[in-house]
């Protein structure tokens, strides 16, 4: 049985429609796929229906973008309720929050002698619903200023580099208390990917294991063993489900394939107990 709670389909950053990509996860020999765009749950309703052909069952899910202590951290939500008024005002307030950030993107881009229009984010934008920095790389990608997504965001869109924009987004507590409140399972993602480890040190996992944080995403590319393993030694102390997916983004994330970190049984079995434990309430 593999179960993969993490995968971006062309409606947030990742490249494929959302048909393909569950025929694909099919393919892969994926039992369980969570389908978790960035702050918008407008693939769904097609990755759904391409399941049940596919033989694979779909977990709707949703990454969260949220503030903690400075920094960007992602928040899986495993099976909100997508009809939510407060889960999807939040959701809306991101994505107002993305779509105002584009212009003042490209304006630090053009104050570093890099013209790059709306219109060419927009083409490359193509189906999104949430539109990120991803599509601004390869906007820069198809403009001949970079070579990949990778280098866009290491020369100019990236923390600290010279078009880096931060987005507003909610505070980690909060964005817990609203996914639980929608019926979803909180699972923080990649905790000690790219800039999240100083703010999520043992601590704070604490804390927003008190908060309600119910799992942690272990198995993810940006871990290496050593933080795995102490990551889930963390997780075994306080409580929370380890869980693991492959952060498939198609064509934008070289090197990773669907199914290629995956989530166990036996704590797939716990976040479905912790799941109904929430729609009960
Ligand atoms: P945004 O959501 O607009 O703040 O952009 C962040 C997203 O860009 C992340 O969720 C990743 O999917 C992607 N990303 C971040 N860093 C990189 C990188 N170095 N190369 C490619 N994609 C990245
Ligand atoms: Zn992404
Ligand atoms: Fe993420
Ligand atoms: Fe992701």
């Amino acid at each position: 049985m593999l179960v993969d709670l993490h995968v971006h389909s062309a409606l947030s950053d990742g490249t494929d429609q959302p048909e393909a990509l569950v025929a694909a996860a099919g393919r892969a020999g994926l039992s369980v796929l969570a389908l978790a765009d960035h702050d918008t749950t407008a693939g769904w309703a097609r990755a759904e229906r391409a399941a049940t052909s596919a033989g694979v069952r779909l977990v709707p899910a949703i990454e969260v973008s949220t503030t903690w202590r400075g920094a960007d951290v992602h928040l899986l939500a495993l099976w909100p309720d997508g009809q939510d008024a407060a889960l999807q005002q939040l959701l809306a307030t991101v994505r107002a929050s993305r779509d105002e950030r584009v212009p003042r993107i490209l304006a630090r881009l053009r104050e570093h002698g890099v013209m790059l229009s709306t219109s060419e984010v927009a083409q490359a934008a193509g189906s999104t619903r949430s539109v990120g920095r991803p599509h601004v790389a390869d906007a820069l990608v198809a403009a001949g200023v970079v070579a990949d997504r990778d280098q866009a965001f290491h020369t100019w869109l990236g923390e600290g580099r010279p078009a880096h924009v931060a987005k507003a987004a909610p505070d980690l507590p909060d964005a817990v208390r609203v996914v639980r409140a929608a019926g979803a399972v909180p699972v923080l993602a990649h905790p000690w990917g790219r800039g999240s480890r100083a703010v999520l040190d043992p601590a704070a996992l604490a804390e927003l294991a008190a908060a309600g944080v119910v799992g942690v995403e272990v198995d993810h590319v940006d871990h290496d063993p050593g933080a795995r393993r102490v990551l889930a030694g963390l997780a075994g102390e306080l409580g929370l489900v380890v869980t693991g997916g492959s952060d498939y983004h198609g064509t934008g994330k070289a090197g990773v394939a669907l199914g290629q970190e995956v989530t166990r049984p036996d704590a797939f079995a716990a976040l479905e107990e912790a799941h109904d434990a929430l729609r009960r309430r």
